[in-house]
């Protein structure tokens, strides 16, 4: 395994498109594994491929339960709201006040290409939609909330 280094905000890469996994093989799995430990290295709960400069549909998680890793994912269904202050290992020092649904299902395949179903509430519920957002070159600061701010951290 191998630390990746992270994208930053002035990277143009951030707002691509990732593309779809076709292919589930070795490198995907490195690829997991990578972003795994880049994520822990960087004491974040989430990272996408993007932010390690791979435009591919790959997201890893851990809020604390244990390691998630989506690939492909899509949200299926959301429910209420939450306002919360979130941050981004891509915009070090900064963080903001955004507005999400406080309940979060998806589906994702993991790393063998079987399809599984996840439910996420409060800070697992941000951290998906956080990190399905970065496939599609949303970043969090797109989604303040209104009358909201990005701050820099003290
Ligand atoms: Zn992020």
């Amino acid at each position: 395994m191998a630390i990746r280094t992270i994208r930053t905000q002035e990277d143009p890469i951030l707002r691509k498109t990732s593309r779809r996994v076709e292919v589930f093989d070795d490198r995907l799995c490195t690829l997991l594994d990578d972003m795994a430990e880049t994520m822990y290295k960087a004491e974040g709960v989430g990272l996408a491929a993007v932010q390690v400069g791979v435009l591919r549909r790959v997201v890893v998680i851990n809020t604390g339960e244990g390691l998630i890793e989506l690939v492909n994912p899509e949200i299926t269904e959301t429910q209420g709201e939450q306002r919360v202050s979130e941050g981004c290992l891509s915009l070090p020092g900064q963080s903001g006040v955004t507005k999400r649904p406080a309940t979060v299902k998806v589906k994702a395949q993991n790393r063998n290409g079987n399809w599984c179903l996840y439910k996420g509430e409060d800070l697992k519920a941000r951290a998906f939609c956080h990190e399905i957002d970065h496939l599609d070159g949303i970043l969090y600061i797109d989604r303040l909330a209104a009358n909201e701010t990005v701050e820099l951290d003290k």
